[in-house]
Order: C-alpha cells, then sequence, then structure tokens
C-alpha cells in the first residue's frame, strides 16, 4: 500500500469526497435555494479531468472515494466515469468506490453501478410521508426514490438511508423510520442539520441528535458502540432490532480529532475541511500542466494546510445576529455532503 498524506496533525488523509456537478433534480430547503443559479459548464472539471485528478489521489495512498454533488447521478456520462475508476478497484489500489444520491435516478443506474465495483450506496431519505418528502424536496416524488432503493438492493447493493434531523418535520417519524430500515435491512445515520449556505430556516431546524438519542431511548434498550467507520459518525445499537444507528453531530459533538479525508467540488477546488472557508485550485493546476508530478505536489500542499477542526457554531450566530461567525456561506450542494 502506497504510503498515504499526512495532515499537520498526524492524521492520514485517505479519503476523497467528489462532488461531480452542482446540479441536482431536487431543491431540498435545507441544501438549495428554490431557483439556484448553477455553475457555467466550462467551470466543471471535465470527467477526463476528474479522472486524472482522482488517480493522483489514488497514486497517493487515498483508499476510499465518495462520489457526490449535487446529485451524482444527474451528471451526463457518470456511470463512465464509475467504469473508469474500477480499475483502480480492479488494481487493488482503491478499497471502496460509493456515491451519495437522493435515489432518483438509482432505478436506472443501480445495475450499471454494481457492475462498476460499487458495493454501498448511502440514499439521502428524511421522510417516509410522500407529502412531507415533497415539501421537503420541493422537486423530488417518494415514490421515485422509493424504487430506486428497491432497485439498488436487487442489485446487490448495501444501502445506507442518511436522514437529516429536522425539528418539527421528522420528529415524529423517528420510530417509523428505525423500524422501516430494519424490516428492510438498510443501514440508517442520522445527520443534525449544518448552517450551509442561506441560513433563513436553519437555526429552527435544529434537532440535537442528543435529544434525538434520548427520544429512542424512551423505547429501546441503547448501546454506545467505541468502534469508528474512520469517518465522522458514532454509533449505538438498538438491542431490540440488534440495528447500528450512526449519529452525525457536527454542531453538538466535535468529530474533528479523527478526520480522514478532503473534499474536491466540481470545479476543482480542494477543501481540506468542509467547515472552513479555505480551499486550493486545483483546475488551475491541472489546466496548466499535464505533468502528475506537479499535480501531486499541490495536492501535497493543500493538505499541508488542513486546519485542527471545523468552525461551524449556531452559538456564535445567535450572539452576534450576523451570518458569518460559524456558518459557511457555501451551499452543501457546492462542496459535496
Ligand atoms: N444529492 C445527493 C443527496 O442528497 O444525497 C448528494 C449530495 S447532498 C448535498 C449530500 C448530503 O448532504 C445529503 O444527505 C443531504 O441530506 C445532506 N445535506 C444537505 N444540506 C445539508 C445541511 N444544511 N445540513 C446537513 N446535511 C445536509
Ligand atoms: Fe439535491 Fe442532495 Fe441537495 Fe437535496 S440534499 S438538493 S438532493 S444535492
Amino acid at each position: 500500500m502506497t504510503a498515504p498524506l499526512i495532515d499537520p496533525f498526524a492524521r492520514a488523509i485517505r479519503y476523497l469526497r467528489v462532488s461531480v456537478t452542482d446540479r441536482c433534480d431536487f431543491r431540498c430547503t435545507y441544501c438549495m435555494a428554490e431557483h439556484m443559479t448553477f455553475l457555467p459548464k466550462a467551470d466543471l472539471l471535465t470527467l477526463e479531468e476528474l479522472d486524472r485528478l482522482c488517480s493522483a489521489f489514488i497514486g497517493m495512498g487515498l483508499r476510499k472515494l465518495r462520489i457526490t454533488g449535487g446529485e451524482p447521478l444527474v451528471r451526463r456520462g457518470i456511470i463512465g466515469f464509475f467504469q473508469a475508476m474500477s480499475r483502480h478497484l480492479d488494481s487493488g489500489a482503491l478499497e471502496e468506490l460509493t456515491l451519495t444520491t437522493n435515489g432518483s435516478q438509482l432505478a436506472r443506474f443501480a445495475d450499471d453501478l454494481a457492475a462498476a465495483g460499487v458495493r454501498r450506496v448511502n440514499v439521502s431519505l428524511d421522510t417516509l410521508d410522500a407529502e412531507k418528502f415533497a415539501q421537503i424536496t420541493r422537486w423530488g416524488r417518494l415514490p421515485q426514490v422509493l424504487d430506486g432503493i428497491r432497485a439498488a438492493k436487487a442489485a446487490g447493493l448495501r444501502v445506507k438511508i442518511n436522514t437529516v434531523a429536522l425539528k418539527d418535520v421528522n420528529e415524529d417519524e423517528l420510530f417509523r423510520l428505525v423500524e422501516w430500515c430494519a424490516e428492510e435491512d438498510h443501514d440508517l445515520t442520522f445527520i443534525e442539520v449544518m448552517p450551509m449556505g442561506d441560513l433563513a430556516d436553519r437555526l429552527g431546524q435544529f434537532w440535537s441528535l442528543a435529544d434525538l438519542r434520548a427520544r429512542l431511548a424512551t423505547r429501546y434498550h441503547l448501546t454506545d458502540l467505541l468502534e469508528r467507520s474512520g469517518g465522522p459518525a458514532r454509533y449505538l445499537r438498538i438491542s431490540e432490532t440488534g440495528q447500528k444507528i450512526g449519529l452525525i453531530t457536527p454542531l453538538s459533538h466535535n468529530f474533528c480529532e479523527s478526520c480522514n479525508r478532503v473534499r474536491l467540488t466540481c470545479t476543482g477546488e480542494l477543501f481540506p475541511c468542509l467547515g472552513q472557508e479555505e480551499a486550493s485550485d486545483l483546475r488551475g493546476v491541472l489546466r496548466a500542466s499535464p505533468d502528475d508530478a506537479v499535480l501531486q505536489q499541490a495536492i501535497r500542499d493543500a493538505i499541508a494546510r488542513k486546519p485542527k477542526g471545523h468552525d461551524f457554531d449556531y452559538g456564535r450566530q445567535q450572539e452576534d445576529g450576523q451570518k458569518i461567525g460559524g456558518q459557511m456561506r457555501r451551499y452543501m450542494s457546492h462542496t459535496g455532503g
């Protein structure tokens, strides 16, 4: 195995999340404005450029690649990109190729993804109520996503449901979501809503996972698990169903000390941290030189600037009343969740 990239805080960087588009066929209220202005096509990395960049990372010891967006499956030609990346799985250089999707296109693409070596897929789903689903996603339709999830399962993909915990929105569905995932044998992770983009409703929507956990404990016996997946999730076991539930709590519990990941936007900016504004432009480097050694040096320089921790903090916004301290002005779809 190639020696990993090491950041200034001795964390080995083994995981890259790549946003392949800022576009999406949904307009989730916590993620995008209803009328978004998307980037001009020339600003996006081409699929060939994405291949070159991802391959450079893999050549530097990267083991896990997650494709995200925007909605990755709406990018034209994306299956060809997955097929191209599968050569790194075949060679053993890459351990895992995955994606995060809203599920809308999975019925079309699940078989192709499985054939390209994808074994797991994260599907974002906040509610099992069709009306609420339409309200949250604005443009999405629940049956299409449920069909996609069924297709993924039929193709042999392991499905993990990602649910953003939303006060007054899906609080009342907590047990239903848990039980549905148990019945369908899907993994389940809850995520606290993060202050990205336009903050308008974000503060009112915040539902702490400490509270969510307490609510789960009124019905189930819970055991906190010590294991970590190298990512931000902590886990607990529900004795009654045997399920392992993930909790991603960027606000109420800081997870930066074990962070092993960096993020690449669809325009080639490398964000060493989701919760900081600093980024390095790799597109300029890519387009200026065909020499991969130059590109790898730019990657090393970027990793050398990975900060110790993120800067999310709802408290600070409430104190100073402004949308600056502790909030990222970028939309989540820009950096890729
Ligand atoms: N379109 C794909 C999807 O929805 O899964 C991939 C991109 S989406 C930006 C990735 C994840 O970010 C989703 O699980 C979504 O729920 C989550 N997300 C978006 N905005 C968020 C926010 N403000 N706080 C927390 N999670 C957010
Ligand atoms: Fe699209 Fe995913 Fe953002 Fe929803 S969360 S608008 S599906 S990118």
